[in-house]
């Protein structure tokens, strides 16, 4: 069993981080297996390094201990260029040239799992147009025809495991419905690669057979599944664990920094009490688990 867990850099991480990095660690030592810690640190804008910095003295403190080295997306920038080679040689991809102010203006955007779907504007340019704008330096980013790209996969299944872990559970599976999404982005504007392309490569990368997060990502599974079954990626078992709420009933987000883990720390907290607790499903106070 190989599990990870895949914080991005863009602020320190809070309880609902380390509570998920835990058990994905637990559940991976408890087999024998290994726990590895990936970095998705391909987000120019928002990434930043003393954030991984204080990542890994966040774990460390918490007494996480990951196995082998940290492997770090920002060099694996290779791998995700040849795999959008692939796709782009099976006629899958088409470059956009839309400015997020564009997409959010357009009123027809529905909302898909993964929040406003893509309304289609640049799928059906031209091949004249799409050469000439890219030749003039325009920016783009490159999204997947997604209805393409399910039809030649065919019909797709995951594999869901249930939360909390149950030793010799069956793995469920679930119809992946990657419509739902849209075209979504697989190479931003300033990335040879988006979350999507770089998470799956890498989860096949890296081995990992049992992915363990939170249960906001399951529309992401769903498209992940198509990934890997268009590159010939296998698929590992998908485990959603419920997200934590903040006081107000929100989902804990960086912005809380109230339940920062440093915070925590600088606050005197006693790590191993902490880690303890969130073994047990108990949070600090105002902190509880959204139903499922
Ligand atoms: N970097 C992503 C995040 O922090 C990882 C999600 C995943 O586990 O696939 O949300």
């Amino acid at each position: 069993m190989v599990t990870r867990f895949a914080p991005s850099p863009t602020g320190r991480l809070h309880v609902g981080h380390a509570w998920s990095a835990l058990l994905a660690m637990d559940m991976a030592h408890a087999r024998g297996g290994a726990f590895r810690l990936r970095i998705e640190d391909i987000d120019g804008t928002r990434s930043r390094p003393e954030h991984v910095a204080g990542i890994v003295e966040d774990l460390r403190w918490l007494g996480i201990a990951w196995d082998g080295d940290i492997v770090f997306q920002s060099a694996r920038l290779d791998h995700y260029e040849a795999a959008l080679q692939r796709l782009e040689a099976m006629g899958l991809l088409y470059p956009c040239f839309c400015t997020r102010a564009d997409i959010m203006a357009s009123s027809a955007a529905p909302h898909g799992p993964e929040g406003p779907v893509y309304p289609g504007t640049c799928r059906g340019l031209g091949d004249g147009e799409r050469s000439r704008r890219i030749a003039a330096g325009e920016p783009h980013a490159w999204r997947i025809d997604m209805a393409q790209a399910a039809e030649r996969a065919g019909p797709l299944r995951w594999d869901a495991l249930p939360f909390p872990a149950e030793d010799g559970a069956r793995a469920q599976p679930v119809q992946a419905r990657p419509l739902l999404a849209g075209d979504v982005v697989l190479a931003r504007k300033d990335a040879p690669a988006s979350y999507h392309l770089s998470c799956t490569l890498d989860d096949a990368a890296m081995g990992v057979t049992h992915v363990l997060r939170g249960d906001d990502l399951r529309g992401a599974t769903d498209i992940h599944r198509l990934i890997q079954a268009l590159l010939g990626l296998p698929s590992p078992a998908y485990i959603h664990h419920p997200l934590l709420l903040g006081a107000d009933g929100r989902r804990l987000a960086k912005r809380d920094g109230s339940i920062a883990l440093a915070d925590l720390r600088a606050e005197g907290a006693d790590p191993r009490q902490l880690a303890s607790d969130l073994r047990q499903a108990r949070f600090p106070i105002g902190i509880s688990l959204a139903s499922a």
